[in-house]
């Protein structure tokens, strides 16, 4: 396997004294000492600039939680993917569920999003998933097919491009599916990529009530390039056991 690719979403935490505590905890150069993962770190966006240095002599790249769809313009409250590539973004999330639950995100919104990020010279992480009623009426890998076949720009192939499989009843809950549902579900992200002509996406990360208890179990899945991570990586012990585990891979 290749070096797991690790990602920290802080969502609507820390205030700029925490996340400053957050980073003081890492020694400087721990990527080159330690590197075992490729870790980017999503503040919040105002957070974006004041952290930046900092991740950068720890060894971790920075990432956004979100993005405009639009490029730039009248679109008061927004923040467009230059923007974040300005402030050395590298990574940008897009479809999280929480946007497409709490700001009623649809597909289509997604895609715009993700060339935006292309368009800027960053990678999106685009969130796909399953609620918990899609799942129980054993709906999933539809669910998952119309996502990616909806999201994902079609005409940007070429372009590197970060899926997270994150079922949205794990998010948050410390509900985990079963390994075998994690192995099957991102079995199907890479066919159907495959199919898509996305041979290149690359890596597919699992995300939802990941913590250094089953980081390394789930890791050690076929077709699962890394983790995205949400509440564990608050706290940079437990962000630290996380990393600690991808360091046999
Ligand atoms: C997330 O917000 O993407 C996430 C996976 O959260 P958590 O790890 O807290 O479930």
């Amino acid at each position: 396997m290749t070096r797991p690719l690790i990602v920290a979403n802080w969502k609507m935490n820390m205030t700029l004294e925490e996340a400053r505590g957050w980073c003081a905890f890492w020694p400087k150069d721990w990527g080159v000492k330690k590197r075992a993962a490729n870790v980017v770190v999503c503040p919040s966006f105002v957070q974006l600039l004041f952290v930046q240095g900092r991740l950068l002599e720890i060894g971790f790249e920075l990432g956004a939680q979100d993005c405009a769809a639009e490029a730039m313009g009248a679109h008061t409250g927004d923040v467009s993917a230059l923007m974040l590539k300005d402030a050395g973004c590298h990574y940008v999330i897009v479809g999280h569920s929480e946007r497409r639950t709490n700001h009623r995100e649809n597909d289509p919104m997604v895609c715009q999003k993700s060339i935006q990020v292309f368009s800027s010279g960053m990678t999106p992480i685009v969130c796909i998933g399953e609620t918990l009623d899609e799942r129980t009426k054993g709906k999933t890998h539809e669910v998952l097919t119309r996502q990616l076949t909806r999201s994902l720009p079609h005409d940007l192939k070429e372009k590197n491009v970060v899926v997270a499989y994150e079922p949205v009843w794990a998010i948050g809950t410390g509900k985990v599916p079963a390994m075998d549902e994690i192995k099957n579900a991102h079995a199907h992200i890479f066919e159907v990529l495959t199919s898509l002509g996305w041979e290149g996406a690359k890596p597919i990360l699992y995300g939802g009530s990941v913590t250094s208890d089953n980081a390394f179990e789930i890791l050690g899945l076929p077709f699962v390039g890394g983790l995205l991570v949400g509440g564990a990586s608050l706290i940079p012990e437990k962000f630290d056991g996380i990393l600690k585990a991808a360091e046999v891979f």
